[in-house]
């Protein structure tokens, strides 16, 4: 590891004027940005903790029955205190390790935006809306392809705010060394409409379905995706798994999230 500076604000607005300085980056968990920096694909100069700041932890119901959760809040407490919105909780508690659901935090994730993740769907797939310290982003608008998102530079996740539909799941298959998503798929139903939201399966990252959408929005059942998967073009193709697998497995799990929602 290099020297960097390091500090650790308490509140927003100093969060903030931290981060203007040239080469300066936000830490959340640190569970991507301490090892991409220790293989020297990033070098901020400085570095600025976001997990001193009171307001972005924790957990609320907004009065518009939004769960609420501070942008600075680990896994582990989503896991725990998530409850009135169970597949979010249920999503959580499946990330990683323990290690990792102490440390990793959402805006941490929904910043990073990798393609494996399981936050991105959540919250795509839920209609949620981002907040930052500038304005509020609706998950629709937020996500602009892999590790690619509406943040300006120096812009922080303050709050993220699910609205809590009549039914969802997260159905995710594991890539097992990792626990990231080799194909994850969130399903919400709710005043909204029907969403379904897919990550670990597409170059351009997590991405909404809008044919299986439309076939639930008429019969909210797994038997009206029968047969049904997206096209192969544009899924990714690695060591563990090719396009056309992953394609058919967004079709499987997306079966699988429906029946789960009961
Ligand atoms: C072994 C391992 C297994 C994992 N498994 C999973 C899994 O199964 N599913 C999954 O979804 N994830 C998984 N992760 C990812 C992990 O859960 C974290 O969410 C992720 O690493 C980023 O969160 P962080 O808080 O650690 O962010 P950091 O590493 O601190 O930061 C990541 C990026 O986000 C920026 N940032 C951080 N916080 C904010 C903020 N509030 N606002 C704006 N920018 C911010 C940083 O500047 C940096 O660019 C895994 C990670 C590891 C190491």
């Amino acid at each position: 590891m290099y020297n960097f500076d390091f500090e650790k604000p308490s509140t927003i607005a100093d969060a903030v004027a931290a981060l203007a300085d040239e080469d300066a980056q936000a830490l959340g968990g640190g569970q991507t940005l301490i090892p991409t920096m220790k293989q020297r694909l990033a070098s901020p100069s400085k570095l600025v903790s976001l997990k001193g700041i009171a307001e972005m932890q924790g957990i609320c119901m907004s009065d518009a029955g939004e769960v609420c959760i501070g942008g600075a809040t680990c896994h582990a407490d989503v896991a725990e205190g998530a409850g009135s919105y169970p597949a979010l909780a249920a999503l959580a508690e499946g990330i990683g390790d323990p290690a990792v659901r102490n440390r990793g935090t959402i805006g941490g994730s929904l910043a990073n935006n990798d393609p494996s993740a399981c936050y991105p769907a959540a919250a795509l797939g839920s209609g949620a809306t981002i907040v930052t310290n500038a304005r509020e982003i609706a998950a629709d608008d937020y996500f602009q392809g892999m590790f690619t998102t509406a943040l300006e530079e120096g812009e922080i996740i303050t709050e993220v705010k699910f609205p809590v539909p009549e039914a969802a799941s997260y159905q995710k298959f594991e890539q097992p060394a990792s626990r990231f998503a080799l194909v994850g798929v969130f399903v919400s139903k709710g005043a909204g409409g029907v969403r379904v939201a897919v990550t670990g399966a597409s170059e351009e990252g997590v991405f909404r379905w809008s044919e299986a959408e439309a076939a639930l929005s008429g019969n909210f059942s797994a038997d009206a995706l029968d047969g049904m998967a997206p096209a192969a073009d544009g899924m990714i193709s690695d060591l563990h798994g090719s396009s056309a697998y992953r394609a058919h497995l967004v079709g499987v799990m997306t079966r699988r999230a429906v029946a789960a929602c009961g």
